[in-house]
């Protein structure tokens, strides 16, 4: 990886080196020449490794695979990579009304009312989200009511027990890391619909929670951009985008610039709005970016000598209501003897402890831990946090929301290239939209839109598809 720069000229840049861009790079690699303008100092966006003392690592960014992600399983097995089971035995907790109750699988034992309740209101929504079709919800007959309301809305018109509605919030916000009050009904069903289903996503063994990856998912990334070598320019943060007269487009980033025919923008919608182009983006395009926020998630883990919660017969897997931590995790790596805990502060609570001092934060996690595990819980040998909406280049997790009239209202368009401006990155995906899976499918179809517009344009006749199978042509 290069750290300082040369003015150079490639057929493409791709700017950000998370998975999406990094993928994209890998894509095109082979057949044009590639370079991938990265702000920070290292590779790998929302995916990250925190190293602990003992040298142990974990990811404090997004972290699991599960099936249905055959991208993912594809790229880890390509990189020689290896996955395990998230530790999925025992009783999961839920705390509620200040006691604990041990139950198995997503839904917790409550009270039969609110149980039947519970159940009736995820059917619907499920029936719901598999009449969508992901790569057009705004298509549906019912899209423009759907994304007219929240799914806060929907939740108290057919969720009739405040319980109910409390489960199903955990779960939303276990999955967006927001409140219900902040999608769109459409948004939600779209995410489920575009994941599997609402079960897929809330589900460890079966679902989206069910593997790791050995070494942690930012080593994928650190094996892409090895294998790209000195395509990959970190510290170089794109400040603008401006066509020159002759139709290609000049990358001007902080230690440089980059002329190029195409470019793949692979930053949050957020980040995006960052940059400055020249032409302007057309008022559509920017109005939807505008529209698309970021969740908002404090991941922390918590690391003692071992998982001692499973000698209890513990999953390590909470739902509580009160919180401030509504779920956990036990995160504890394969054939490691820490034990970790990981738990998630999400939305509007996120938003909170976003903004008092680490020791409190801190604090009140610890304080959930010891509730739900023990005082053991209290005390770990070293307790990490990461409060993603604070850091410069992605502001804000896991994706971006689309807020009501975000989809019916230019969503249309989201996926679509402006000149030879493309788009990339998790939250421009039909399949998995939000997560890691959804990047390389981005990043899939924003090079095969490159590859077809290079060969159009150097005139060589019906183009060959990039290889979406990600088998032959990487790098
Ligand atoms: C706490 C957390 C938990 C998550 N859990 C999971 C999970 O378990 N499973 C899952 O599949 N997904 C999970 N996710 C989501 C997953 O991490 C993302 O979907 C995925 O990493 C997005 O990749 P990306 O390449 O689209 O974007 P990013 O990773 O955000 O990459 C964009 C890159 O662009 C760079 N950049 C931004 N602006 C500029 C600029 N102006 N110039 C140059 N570079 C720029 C950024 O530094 C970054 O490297 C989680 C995310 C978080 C944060």
């Amino acid at each position: 990886m290069r750290k300082t720069n040369a003015t150079e000229r490639v057929q493409v840049v791709v700017v950000g080196a998370g998975i999406a861009g990094l993928n994209a790079a890998r894509l095109l690699a082979n057949k044009y020449s590639v370079k991938v303008l990265e702000a920070r100092d290292r590779v790998g966006g929302r995916l990250q490794n925190h190293y602990f003392a003992n040298g142990d690592s974990v990811d404090v960014g997004g972290q699991w695979v599960g099936p249905g992600q055959d991208r993912m399983y594809r790229l880890i097995e390509t990189l020689g990579a290896k996955t395990w089971p998230l530790y999925d035995s025992g009783d999961n907790l839920l705390h509620l009304a200040g006691k604990l109750r041990r139950y198995r699988g997503t839904i917790p034992r409550i009270n039969p009312i609110a149980l039947a309740d519970l159940g009736l209101a995820m059917a619907r929504f499920e029936t719901m989200a598999r009449s969508l079709d992901p790569a057009a919800p705004w298509r549906h007959k019912k899209a423009d009511k759907w994304d007219a309301v929240t799914l806060e809305s929907w939740l108290q018109q057919n969720c009739r027990t405040q319980l109910a509605r409390q489960l199903f919030a955990i779960g939303i916000g276990a999955v967006f890391a927001a409140e219900p009050a902040e999608i769109s009904l459409l948004h939600a069903l779209f995410y489920a619909r575009s994941g599997n289903s609402l079960e897929t996503l809330l589900a460890v063994t079966g679902g989206a929670q069910q593997d790791r990856v050995h070494g942690g998912t930012a080593g994928l990334c650190e094996a892409m951009a090895q294998q790209l070598g000195e395509r990959v320019q970190v510290e170089a943060p794109v400040e603008r985008v401006e066509q020159l007269p002759d139709g290609s487009l000049l990358v001007k980033h902080t230690r440089g610039a980059v002329q190029c025919e195409r470019v793949i923008v692979a930053v949050p919608p957020n980040q995006a709005l960052r940059i400055r182009f020249q032409p302007e983006l057309p008022a559509w395009r920017d109005k939807l970016l505008q529209r698309m926020p970021a969740g908002s998630c404090i991941k922390c883990i918590a690391r003692y000598d071992k998982p001692f919660w499973r000698d209890d017969r513990l999953s390590g897997q909470v739902a509580s209501p009160a919180g401030p931590v509504r779920v956990t995790f036990d995160n504890s790596e394969q054939g490691k003897s820490s034990g970790l805990l990981m738990g998630f502060l999400e939305g509007d609570v996120a938003r909170h402890y976003g903004s008092v001092s680490p020791a409190e934060r801190r604090e009140a996690v610890l304080d959930c831990f010891a509730r739900y595990f023990g005082e053991a819980a209290r005390n770990p040998l070293e307790y990490v946090d990461k409060d993603w909406s604070s850091e410069a280049w992605t502001r804000g997790c896991y994706a971006a929301l689309m807020p009501p009239g975000s989809w019916t209202g230019g969503g249309q368009r989201l996926r679509e290239a402006n000149g030879a401006i493309h788009w990339a990155g998790t939250e421009f995906a039909v399949e998995w939209f939000g997560y890691m899976e959804g990047a390389l499918e981005s990043a899939e179809r924003a090079a095969a839109e490159v590859e077809l517009a290079l060969q159009e344009q150097s005139g060589a006749g019906s183009p060959e598809p990039v290889d979406t199978e990600g088998k032959s042509q990487h790098v």
